[in-house]
């Protein structure tokens, strides 16, 4: 349920939503929808988690109020666990706009009531203890074209199998000797149905449980049972989990004294173009320093978005936006980018900033002049008031703003061009100065009193560029990072190719903007839209008033709304 107090707009119906509809209507779960978000606490939370978590709690707020979602640890790994995972997923999730109120839940919460329901299939002749080595496993498992054979300790009595397995509980064997696996059907088409793994032996010290457990539940044991101690009413869960669907019900149905019945769908998982979304694989771009940590802005991690300034609202959007299918596909990295853009140009107030300056000089502005130019923080939004920017006979404008030899179409400043100064007067320039190395370092100009505000004097053409600037002797200096996608491939690790082979050597570029005086207060965590570049965060982490940090969020150009490169 939603920490936010506009209700969401309804989402567009899907094969998951007709399902629910449908149950709800028939009053199956007495018309409840449960769900939950259920990760496993082994890294941070990226894009893809949150398509799962806007499903599962978008669902939960949808059917208000007979519903709710989990968020549930599924912490039944514990070598590759840990509480700075678990609590960065509280975190990411809350920052994502969702609240599980009372109901945040851990597998390891129930390890005692997993091992009883273990020792109740033991008695039912449903499990039993096997001594194969893993090789054997693997030999007597059969292929997909032929049926597995059966252990040979599968016929053990069930006096055996419950003294055998207390003693695997008790730490009487070492790792891995033995397992508890299930006795269903050794020749099931199904590979996950002949006779899979229960409990194994793992002295692991557990990030919640400590050293109380040497024996832990495998995934596929624990999942489906902890959702119905929970009784959660829809499991939903990624395409890669049909063929365990089969063994899901299997147990909620062989299990006896659950207080729910769940039912278990599944949906594509989001693919994200220049992206890698494999927790191994994001774990590996941090620790082997690929990256700055989790959260470096380039990952796709919802940290690394976070402090990217992409929003929440954003992300929610786009996860609406490309919906819910039963087929693997891949999203554009563009269309995220396009969501965010959509999002921060209601709320990002506007600022100049150049960020690589070349110096103009106003040859016939009066020396020592400034002036104050009086202009909107947000467009068509008054209450977000006004600020003063300061004009005087030196700037700074973009270097790409300007060419020597303009190309064809180039509409901005060039020798003996016109260009309108945003807010101000147009400019021609006059003549270009460069050092011994022939690098432009200043453009002498002078202007036209009589174009302020617009005005075009009668029988001259207006100027077609409108061109951003700062004031030279008023401009700070700031840090600003500029980030570009991770990859050069559009997908890094399509088959078994190599990601780190395709890692962009560009992807980050620092360097030092000028940028009108009242960005020197932005706050750290600000948003803004800086006026034909792009959108900037100031960086939560480094950025400080009085010395500011910007994170380009992403540039202007929008390939979903190509109108919008031209406002
Ligand atoms: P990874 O493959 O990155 O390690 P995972 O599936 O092992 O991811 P979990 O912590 O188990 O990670 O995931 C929690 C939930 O998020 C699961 O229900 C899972 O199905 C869902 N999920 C994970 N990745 C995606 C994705 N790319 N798109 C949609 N849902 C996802
Ligand atoms: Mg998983």
């Amino acid at each position: 349920m939603s920490a936010e107090t506009t209700p969401p707009a309804p989402a567009k119906s899907d094969f998951i939503r007709d399902i629910i509809a449908a149950d709800v209507a028939a009053n199956r779960h007495d018309g409840w929808v449960i769900t939950r978000f259920p990760p496993e606490p082994n890294g941070y939370l990226h894009v893809g988690h949150a398509k799962s978590i806007c499903l599962n709690f978008g669902l939960a707020q949808e059917n208000a109020p007979k519903a709710r979602c989990h968020l549930r640890f599924d912490d039944t790994n514990p070598a590759k666990e840990d509480t700075e995972y678990v609590d960065s997923i509280m975190e990411d999730v809350r920052w994502l706009g969702f609240d599980w109120g009372e109901h945040l839940h851990y597998a390891s919460d129930y390890f005692e009531q997993l091992y009883l329901f273990a020792e109740q299939l033991i008695n039912k002749g449903l499990a039993y203890v096997c001594d194969l080595t893993p090789e054997q496993m693997r030999e007597y498992r059969g292929t997909l074209t032929e049926p597995g054979k059966p252990s040979p300790w599968r016929d053990r009595t069930v006096e055996e199998n419950l003294d055998l397995f207390r003693r695997m509980r008790a730490g009487e064997f070492p790792d891995g000797l033995r397992i508890l696996r299930a006795k269903i059907d050794m020749a099931s088409p199904n590979i996950n149905m002949r006779d899979p793994a229960l409990y194994r032996i793992l002295r692991a010290h557990h990030h919640r449980t400590g050293d109380a457990w040497c024996i832990y539940p495998m995934y596929d044991y624990a999942h489906p049972l902890s959702d119905a101690l929970e009784s959660i009413t829809h499991s939903l869960c990624t395409l890669e989990f049909e063929h365990h669907r089969p063994l899901y019900e299997w147990l909620v149905n062989n299990v006896d004294g659950l207080p729910g019945q769940p039912m278990q769908r599944e949906f594509a998982r989001l693919n994200l173009t220049y992206t890698v979304m494999s927790k191994r694989k994001l774990l590996l771009l941090v620790k082997d320093g690929h990256v700055s940590g989790w959260d470096d802005p380039r990952m796709p991690t919802i940290s690394g978005m976070r402090r990217r300034g992409y929003t929440p609202a954003a992300i929610r959007d786009f996860c609406k936006l490309i919906g819910l299918t039963k087929f693997q596909s891949l999203n554009d990295f563009a269309l995220l980018e396009h969501s965010v853009r959509e999002d921060l140009n209601k709320t990002a107030l506007r600022a100049y900033g150049v960020i690589r300056p070349v110096k103009v000089v106003i040859e016939n502005y009066p020396e020592g002049q400034v002036e104050h130019m009086e202009v909107a923080n947000l467009p068509d939004a008054p209450e977000a008031g006004t600020r003063q920017v300061p004009l005087c006979r030196e700037l700074y404008i973009e270097e790409d703003d300007f060419m020597e030899t303009p190309a064809a179409g180039f509409h901005r400043l060039f020798p003996g061009g016109e260009v309108r100064l945003k807010f101000a007067f147009c400019i021609i320039c006059k003549e270009v100065i460069k050092d011994s190395d022939g690098h432009i370092i200043e453009l002498r100009c002078t202007y036209d009193d009589a174009t302020r505000h617009g005005k075009k004097p009668d029988g001259r053409t207006k100027p077609k560029g409108i061109i951003h600037w700062v004031s030279a002797p008023h401009a700070i200096d700031a840090e600003v990072r500029l980030y570009e996608r991770l990859f050069t491939e559009e997908q890094p690790d399509a088959g078994d190719a190599d990601f780190l082979q395709v890692l962009n050597p560009a992807s980050l570029t620092v360097t030092t903007a000028k940028l009108e005086p009242s960005l020197e207060q932005a706050k750290p965590g600000a948003h803004y839209q800086f006026e034909r570049v792009g959108y900037f965060f100031a960086d939560p982490v480094d950025s400080k008033p009085g010395t500011p940090v910007f994170n380009r969020t992403v540039g202007l150009k929008d390939a979903f709304a190509k109108q919008m490169a031209k406002a």
